[in-house]
This record gives C-alpha cells, structure tokens and sequence, in this order.
C-alpha cells in the first residue's frame, strides 16, 4: 500500500468540548501523521461547498448549520493506506454502529455532531485537501 494524504475535520463538537488534543492523539496512536492543520471558523458559504455533494439530501441544511456552529481544525493526514486507515480510526457514520475504540463511538454527540470528518476515496482526498490547502502549507 502506498503513502496517501487525506483531509480530515475535528467537527465543532469536539472543539467545544476541549478534544483536539485528544482527538490529534487517537489519529497519530492510528499511523497517521498531521502534516497541515489550521483552526477556522466556516462561513456559511464554505460549508454547502465543501458539502456540495450532499446538497440533495434531507440532512444537508442542518450539517451546514451545525459545522459553522463552531470553530473546526482542518488539517491533512498522511500515511500508508491514509484514506481507508483514517475512515477506520474514525469508526462508523453513526456513533451507534461504530467499532469499540473508535473516535466515533467514544467522542460523537449525535450522527450529525460526530466529532471528525475524513475524505473517502482519492478523488475526494485531493479535492477536499485542495479546498483547504495549498501544497505549499503540507509539510510532510
Ligand atoms: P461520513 O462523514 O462518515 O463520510 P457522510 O458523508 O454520509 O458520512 O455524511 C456527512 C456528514 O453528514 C456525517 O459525518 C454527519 O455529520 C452528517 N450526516 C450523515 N447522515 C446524516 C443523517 N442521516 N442525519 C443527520 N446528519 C447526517
Ligand atoms: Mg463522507
């Protein structure tokens, strides 16, 4: 397997709950390695276009309520097998299906306050990083 990047979201959630350290922790205790991160607070603009590709669904207004409800640490991840390492340390969409020892199971409020984000195939691992990053502030 190779080196990938992917983007990766502390949601408002964990930040006002104080869990970037411990959040940061569980990533790099998974293999994975911060190489970007910056703390920002989404307009309400950034947030339906970072989402864009759930603008159909029923749940979109109120995720993009709920992630400009707070700040968020965006930051990039790197690592063998990044994307599907990540969506593994994460655990499940909802908290309620999520593996034991997952951020999910131990830190989500709700299925929509679910503490991370994390990019979920190449395509979407380069455009999401793209979003947030230029190459020049990844420093691997
Ligand atoms: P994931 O974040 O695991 O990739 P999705 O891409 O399907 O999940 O959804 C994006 C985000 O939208 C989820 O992380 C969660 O915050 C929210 N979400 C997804 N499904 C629902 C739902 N049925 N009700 C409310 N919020 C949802
Ligand atoms: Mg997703």
């Amino acid at each position: 397997m190779a080196v990938q990047r992917t983007l990766s979201i502390i949601k408002p959630d964990a930040t006002r709950r104080n869990l970037t350290g411990k959040i940061v922790d569980r990533l790099e205790q998974g293999g994975l390695r911060v190489v970007a991160q910056r703390r920002v607070h989404l307009t309400r603009a950034q947030a339906e276009a970072f989402y864009d590709v759930h603008k159909e669904r029923p749940f979109y207004d109120s995720l993009c309520s709920f992630m400009t409800s707070g700040p968020v640490v965006v930051q990039v991840l790197e690592g063998e097998n990044a994307i599907e390492r990540n969506r593994e340390v994460m655990g499940a969409t909802n908290p309620e299906n999520a593996d034991a020892g997952t951020i999910r199971k131990d830190f989500a409020e709700s299925l929509e306050a679910n503490s991370v984000h994390g990019s979920d195939a190449p395509e979407t691992a380069a455009r999401e990083i793209a979003f947030f990053f230029a190459e020049v502030d990844i420093v691997g």
